[in-house]
């Protein structure tokens, strides 16, 4: 047998599974996870959810159970997205004190007062038209839309949310909301601003999951467009300046490369949202016995794992499954990811 001269053998890390595990670079644990739950009005109720097979919405009841498990998981925080009782033009239950976020978010933080509870501040799922701002004709107003979010946001917060997220793509959404928490003295409480969010069918089993598909027209006038990352800079830069403490990418898996821009582009916390259409592929396909779900060479870890490699700090799993979390956690990885 000939030995080559190869004195350069990477091969030679990859030989069996604990010098695999020793010389890995990425690692995922449940702490990197922030778990999203849909909440609907009701006792006992789990109403599943077509699009995304294992996701319920779930009556604040369940959602205390829900938050439970994945606190009991290691997840240290849920984010909420409301299904009100009426949906009307401006949204009136979004920013109620007995709306249903608002009930969540009490009952979660009672239960679990160590467990975040960051909650959705968005229009979309409270309005009759299913826009993310107030419409007239067919105009998506931006300003008039402001005072809206800032009502929801100070709702939340009195409700208890640690951290509120914007997620309308509304310019000036990060200051009006900053603002408005500190005149109120909810000055600990954060923002997660949805700052580069693209316009994308991916969240199509979303609109399944929180009734919020738009009547008309579509939300390109304020989403992102996908042909364009420098946007995606101007969009970051001018919600930090606003006060953002945390920055969202989202989709996450078809936006890689913006993570990884975002990432070098800021200091702050940068979190992907694994959206609801990634999770319904990965399901789909699964069904089909197109690929595996779970299994080490599974898509959930990768999927994941990919987004950690592109250095975002909060994957948001839209993916939403426990199970899918429970997988990350049957690794038992401890190691901290090296910031660039
Ligand atoms: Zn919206």
């Amino acid at each position: 047998m000939t030995n080559f001269n190869l004195p350069i053998r990477p091969r030679r890390l990859r030989h069996t599974p604990a010098m695999r595990r020793m010389v890995r670079e990425t690692h995922l644990s449940p702490a990197d996870f922030i778990y999203p739950i849909f909440v609907r009005h009701g006792e006992g109720i789990r109403q599943p959810i077509p699009s995304m097979p294992g996701i319920a919405q779930l009556s604040v009841d369940e959602a205390v159970t829900e938050a439970g498990k994945a606190a009991a998981l290691g997840v240290p925080a849920v984010i909420l997205f409301g299904i009100p009782a009426e949906k009307d033009p401006i949204g009136l239950e979004n920013f109620a004190a007995d709306g249903i976020v608002q009930q969540a978010t009490r009952a979660i933080k009672q239960a679990h007062p160590d467990l975040l509870v960051v909650t959705d501040v968005c229009l979309c799922e409270y309005t009759d038209h299913g826009h993310c701002g107030i419409v007239h004709g067919e105009e998506i107003t931006n300003d008039e839309t402001l005072e809206v979010l800032q009502r929801v946001a100070l709702s939340h917060a009195r409700a208890g949310a640690d951290i509120v997220a914007p997620s309308g793509m509304m310019d000036g959404m990060v200051s009006a909301i900053r603002s408005k928490l500190d005149e109120y003295n909810y000055t600990g409480v954060s923002i997660l601003s949805y700052a580069v969010k693209y316009a994308s069918s991916y969240y199509g089993s979303f609109r399944d999951a929180a009734d919020g598909a738009p009547k008309f027209g579509d939300r390109k006038t304020h989403q992102m467009d996908y042909g364009n990352t420098r946007e995606a800079r101007r969009e970051v830069a001018l919600d930090l300046a606003e006060g953002a403490d945390m920055i969202m990418v989202k989709p996450a898996l078809a936006y890689l490369d913006i993570i990884r821009q975002t990432r070098e582009q800021c200091d702050v916390p940068v979190a992907a949202y694994n959206v609801s259409g990634e999770y319904a592929m990965v399901k789909a396909a699964a069904e089909k016995g197109w690929l595996e779900e779970k299994s080490g060479a599974g898509n959930v870890d990768r999927h994941q794992t990919r987004r950690r490699r592109h250095h975002s700090d909060l994957p948001c799993a839209r993916c939403g499954a426990l199970a899918w979390i429970k997988t990350v956690q049957k690794a038992k990885l401890a190691r901290q990811f090296p910031k660039t």
